[in-house]
């Protein structure tokens, strides 16, 4: 069962062979329960991922990765099964693998959203946004639904000869169209532009677009900043009213380990950040500077750009998007938070130095054709349908054709999909590996005489981030302090010091920058080390134990038996 590929979109059944199948083969490594149900009772399969025999999975540092809460983006799940594929055949093997699951653990939801994605590969298909639950209005509005009309399982484009039409033929590919010139008045050759549909309660004139009657998108349904419907499209009635959701915020919280998360979706080609409503001086300056190494850092293993939603990503520049889970888990919560947008068929032909959602507003016609003879060379023409005639049973005689968007730019196309994952996987091992992660670095004890004994612990988060995390995590109270908890057996006696002593925060290896300064933060000296002192009365042979814990940075323990 270790034999699987990453060149398809995985429908429900097949997912969850796969995830149990690899469980079966790496139960040391991997375990799989439901963390909920969907709207219509799937299970939402949860991975955790960690090598059991160094420790459990709730005493190590973990990372989060949720996948295909969008419907459509179901490259996410494969990225997703990816992931835990590398984990599990990369341990013994592959050092960093190894050195993540002996130290840290990863939890993974390769798919949020099985109902939505069971519609987007059933035959025929119905692509959704988000859930299959009908919201807000129980009704079918008038207008076009999109669907398959002819039964070849796609869902393309209508082309509808109309001397009104606002696209024209381009002259040098006649499969292309382009928009007409704003001087170009008069009558001529011109086509209107439709999703391949029917028309609800047609009139006979007009074709509105039918809004989508299951208009939810589980992104919008967080938390964080959460607004309803009227400021926010598809947010849900109150923050996590969906099962999905509510699933998937209970098992981030049930987890206070986890240190850093990652949403899968598609597409774009780039990594997210946070804020969506926010410049980038609304962070703590520490977290900014940690966002921008460790975006960095996934830029060279992944070759996608890291940016803020805020500065680079957004789709009307005078609004922006609430309720969704990256933000959630860095705002509310103080992890470092990512939205991963897989694949871009605009940068796999050939396409340079676009900004992402503005292209699709404006570019040169030069892209277009780029991308047709991408298609044309590198899927076979596998990704944009040459127009054909179609006798529509309310429009007549149309054209249906243009990109299959749902398989060529939603989705990676099979041929380029493994390699398109790959990285991210890798990437995710080394955001692991930059979480704290506490040590004791000596355990000792000096003889003051008459069966008196001082203690000393030594600890240190050996770690790049610091213990909390975020500076953001400490402002928002959601991590304890590192704790010292000693335990004494029958005989021995605690003669000063707390049993337990709380030793603050530990700095990681983040604390050292570019070079060596003489101003302010130059000079690192021992943030990242606490002790903690007892002095006990003990007899010789006495064995004692010390557990140190902090929510983020793991659970470990000494042992020390007096002479
Ligand atoms: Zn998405």
């Amino acid at each position: 069962m270790t034999d699987l590929t990453f060149d398809h979109l995985y429908p429900y059944a097949e997912l969850t062979d796969a995830i149990h199948g690899l469980a079966a083969a790496h139960p040391d490594l991997l375990e799989v329960v439901t963390a909920g149900q969907s709207h219509e009772g799937r299970d939402i399969w949860l991975a955790t991922i960690t090598n059991r025999a160094t420790g459990p999975h709730d005493e190590k540092p973990a990372l989060f990765v949720e996948a295909n809460i969008h419907a459509t983006e179901i490259t996410a799940s494969t990225a997703a099964l990816h992931l835990i594929h590398h984990l599990v055949t990369g341990f013994g093997t592959d050092d960093a693998v190894t050195r993540a699951l002996d130290t840290r653990c990863f939890y993974v939801i390769p798919r949020l959203n099985p109902d939505g994605v069971e519609m987007a590969l059933a035959d025929p298909p119905k692509f959704l946004r988000s859930s299959t639950r009908i919201y807000p209005r129980p009704d079918q509005q008038p207008g076009l639904v999109e669907q398959d009309i002819d039964g070849d399982g796609r869902v393309l484009t209508m082309r509808v000869a109309d001397a009104n039409g606002a696209w024209k033929i381009h002259p040098d590919d006649a499969r292309l169209l382009v928009p007409r010139a704003l001087d170009e008045d008069g009558p001529g050759e011109y086509y209107r532009l439709l999703p391949e549909g029917t028309i609800h309660e047609y009139d006979g004139v007009l074709v509105p677009i039918a809004p989508e009657q299951r208009s939810l998108d589980l992104n919008r349904n967080f938390p964080q900043e959460w607004l309803p419907e009227g400021s926010q499209q598809g947010a849900g009635p109150f923050p996590t009213s969906e099962p999905e959701v509510r699933t998937l915020v209970e098992t981030v919280v049930a987890r206070p380990n986890i240190c850093a998360y990652i949403a899968y979706h598609t597409f774009s080609g780039v990594i997210l950040r946070p804020y969506g409503g926010y410049p980038d001086d609304h962070y703590p300056t520490a977290d900014l500077r940690s966002y921008q190494a460790l975006g960095k850092r996934a830029t060279e293993i992944t070759g996608y750009q890291a940016v803020s939603v805020f500065h680079d990503f957004k789709y009307d520049p005078k609004t922006s998007i609430t309720g969704a889970s990256d933000e959630w888990a860095y705002d509310h919560l103080g992890i470092f938070s990512w939205t991963t947008e897989f694949w871009s068929p605009i940068t796999a032909a050939g396409i340079t130095d676009f900004k992402y959602i503005d292209w699709f507003d404006e570019h040169p016609v030069e892209d277009d054709l780029r991308l047709l003879r991408w298609n044309d060379e590198t899927l076979d023409g596998a990704g944009f349908v040459d127009w054909y005639p179609f006798d529509h049973p309310q429009l007549g005689r149309v054209e249906i054709g243009g990109w299959d968007f749902f398989r060529t730019w939603t989705n990676a196309p099979p041929s380029l999909m493994a390699a398109e994952v790959a990285p991210h996987s890798e990437w995710a091992v080394a955001h692991q590996l930059a979480s704290p992660l506490l040590a004791v670095r000596a355990f000792t004890a000096d003889p003051l005489g008459n069966g008196l004994w001082r203690l000393r612990l030594v600890v240190e988060n050996t770690g790049w981030l610091p213990t909390n995390v975020s500076a953001k995590a400490l402002e928002r109270k959601a991590v304890r302090p590192v704790e010292a908890e000693i335990e004494l057996p029958d005989g021995a006696s605690l003669v000063l010091g707390d049993p337990r002593q709380e030793l603050g925060q530990l700095a990681g290896h983040a604390r050292a920058r570019q070079m060596l300064a003489m101003f302010d933060g130059g000079f690192d000296s021992t943030e990242d080390r606490a002790k903690a002192e007892w002095v006990v009365h003990a007899a010789a042979g006495t064995t004692i134990t010390v557990t140190v814990r902090h929510s983020r940075a793991g659970t470990t323990r000494a042992t020390l038996t007096l002479p």
